[in-house]
C-alpha cells in the first residue's frame, strides 16, 4: 500500500513553545502540539521576521496602522514580517497555517481594537490577512477538532 505523504503546516512559533511573545513568554498549546506530531511543521514568528525583538511593547491594529502601547506606528515591522512569512509559505508550498488567535500579526478572525483595553473585535492580523490573499487557509489553535476531521 502506498504510504501517504506527511502534511505540511505553517504554525506560529509561540504556540510551539518559543519565547517570542512581546513579553518574552510563549503560548505553548498542548493539544495543537499533539496534533502536529505526525506533520511537517514550518515554524514562523512574523513579528520577529519583521525585525522586532523580544521583549517588545504590545501592539494593536488601529485603523490602517499598527501602533504599539506608546502610540508609535510600527506598521513597517508588521508588514515586513507578513511579507517574509508569505515568502516562506510560497517557498514551502503551504496551503494550511495554524496561527495564534487574537494577535495583530497572526489572528485569523479577532483582534484587539487598538485601545489597549482587551476589547476584541472582528478582524485579521496583518500576516493572516496576507497569507489568505495568497491562498493559504488560516486556522487558529482553537480549531484543532475541526482540523482533525479535515486531515
Ligand atoms: Fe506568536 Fe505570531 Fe506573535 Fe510571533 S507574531 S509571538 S508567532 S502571535
Amino acid at each position: 500500500m502506498k504510504k501517504e505523504a506527511k502534511k505540511k503546516v505553517m504554525v506560529s512559533a509561540c504556540l510551539l513553545g518559543d519565547n517570542c511573545k512581546y513579553d518574552g513568554k510563549n503560548n505553548y498549546h498542548e493539544k495543537l502540539n499533539k496534533f502536529l506530531e505526525d506533520k511537517i511543521v514550518i515554524k514562523v514568528c512574523p513579528e520577529m521576521l519583521g525585525g522586532l525583538g523580544v521583549p517588545r511593547l504590545p501592539s494593536e491594529i488601529k485603523g490602517d496602522k499598527v501602533i504599539n502601547k506608546h502610540g508609535d506606528d510600527v506598521s513597517y515591522y508588521f508588514t515586513k514580517g507578513a511579507l517574509e512569512t508569505v515568502k516562506i509559505a510560497q517557498r514551502e508550498q503551504i496551503s494550511i497555517a495554524i496561527l495564534k488567535s487574537n494577535s495583530p500579526s497572526c489572528s485569523n478572525e479577532m483582534v484587539y481594537d487598538g485601545t489597549f483595553t482587551h476589547n476584541l473585535v472582528y478582524g485579521e492580523g496583518i500576516t493572516a490577512h496576507m497569507l489568505k490573499l495568497n491562498g493559504v487557509e488560516v486556522f487558529n489553535e482553537n480549531d484543532i477538532d475541526r482540523l482533525e476531521r479535515m486531515f
